[in-house]
């Protein structure tokens, strides 16, 4: 992917701020982040979203989060922490190469991550039916 900027990115084309790399994930911060620290994991190869994400590299990429999650807990002493995920433009995705946010949180931070809304009566139920029926494990 020529033009995308996490691959450029992954190449060193772009500089970033690295915080970890292995052959086949990196970790680097945001350039404008929610909170200081705020970090993105990506795997080094190009997938668009979670759908196309490769077992063994999304494996990679999790475990990957885990630890620079530990790091930024530990090294920034914050309250808190969001890992955050988007897929599709319609869910806030502006890079279109698969990447987890790990985003710090203090106490009293003031973001609002989202917002809950109840089911109607019965919905959820009609909700779980749809979604079990597509289920492929
Ligand atoms: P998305 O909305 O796609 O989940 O998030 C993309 C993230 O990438 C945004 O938080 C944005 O600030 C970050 N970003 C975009 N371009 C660059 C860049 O060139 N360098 C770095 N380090 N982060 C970037
Ligand atoms: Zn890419």
């Amino acid at each position: 992917m020529e033009s995308c900027i996490f691959c450029r990115i992954v190449k060193g084309e772009i500089p970033s701020a690295k915080l970890y790399e292995d052959e086949a994930v990196l970790s680097f911060l945001d350039i404008n982040p929610i909170n200081p620290g705020h970090a993105l994991v990506i795997p080094k190869k190009h997938y668009p979203t979670i759908l196309d994400v490769d077992e063994e590299d999304l494996k990679k990429t999790i475990l990957a989060t885990k630890m620079v999650s530990r790091a930024i807990k530990d090294a920034l002493g914050c309250d808190g922490i969001n890992i955050l995920q988007n897929n599709f433009e319609a869910a806030g995705q502006l890079i279109h190469h698969f990447h987890i946010h790990v985003i710090p949180r203090m106490e009293g931070d003031g973001i609002k991550v989202w917002g809950g809304k109840p089911y109607k009566e019965g919905v959820m139920q009609e909700v779980q039916k749809k979604i079990l029926s597509a289920m492929v494990k």
